[in-house]
């Protein structure tokens, strides 16, 4: 009995120093304290390599231009991976703190944002989509709107362990634009999270392009290796 008082008694405890201690003085590219009010580290935001090539999609369609804030390694690895299956919004939200950053610094104009859409399995396990959620967060910081524009309409394979070909047609037909989605003569920034061979956001362009969009600029946040 005195035990168990005991064991309750500390976990109060540490609840109340979690609280005190809030897990917002940790950094979470190291786990380190930090200090500043800083939401990354100085020493992990040291290790952030900028992608500093503006990319063009495998199958180069005119009016698209494709940004890459990094590359998919590192502490940028870390914050999407905590995003994507941990839930971790905190995470979450140093990425797209870190991407508006980037659209300010390169200017980069539009008049809405749109974001690679998740399937209806991964968004009912998931609960949301990590690149919605920062499209919404890049558009709530840029006072620009994040429109639901496309819906992906087939359960297509995991792309891990294809090679580039296979990718492309295990995607293929996947998206398609929502009714009474009016794109015309808008530009348009597409936020994807990870970019590998450009796939996904070449399909989802040409659906926007279909849809009269004037100019469609992707951002991801990571370029990936297949
Ligand atoms: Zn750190």
């Amino acid at each position: 009995m005195g035990k168990k008082i005991f064991r309750s008694a500390k976990f109060i405890l540490e609840c109340v120093l979690d609280v005190i201690y809030a897990k917002d003085d940790i950094c979470p590219g190291c786990d380190e304290s930090i200090i500043d009010n800083q939401q990354l580290c100085s020493n992990c935001i040291s290790k952030i390599k900028v992608c500093n090539e503006i990319m063009l999609l495998e199958k180069e369609i005119e009016k698209t231009i494709c940004y890459t804030f990094s590359y998919y390694s590192g502490i940028i690895k870390k914050l999407i991976l905590n995003l994507k299956y941990k839930s971790d919004f905190k995470s979450g939200n140093i990425l797209a703190e870190l991407l508006h950053n980037y659209v300010v610094k390169n200017n980069l104009q539009f008049d809405c944002i749109t974001f690679v859409p998740s399937s209806k399995k991964a968004l009912k396990k998931r609960g949301y989509n990590q690149s919605e959620f920062l499209a919404k967060k890049i558009g709530a910081r840029c006072n620009v709107k994040t429109i639901k524009t496309m819906y992906k309409i087939c359960e297509t394979k995991d792309q891990i362990g294809l090679n580039k070909e296979q990718r492309w047609e295990n995607l293929k037909n996947s998206f398609r634009i929502r009714n009474n989605i009016d794109l015309t003569g808008k530009i348009i920034l597409l936020v994807d999270d990870v970019i590998t061979t450009g796939a996904t956001s070449f399909l989802c362009c040409e659906q926007l392009i279909q849809s009269n969009a004037k100019q469609v600029i992707v951002l991801s946040v990571a370029k990936g290796r297949i």
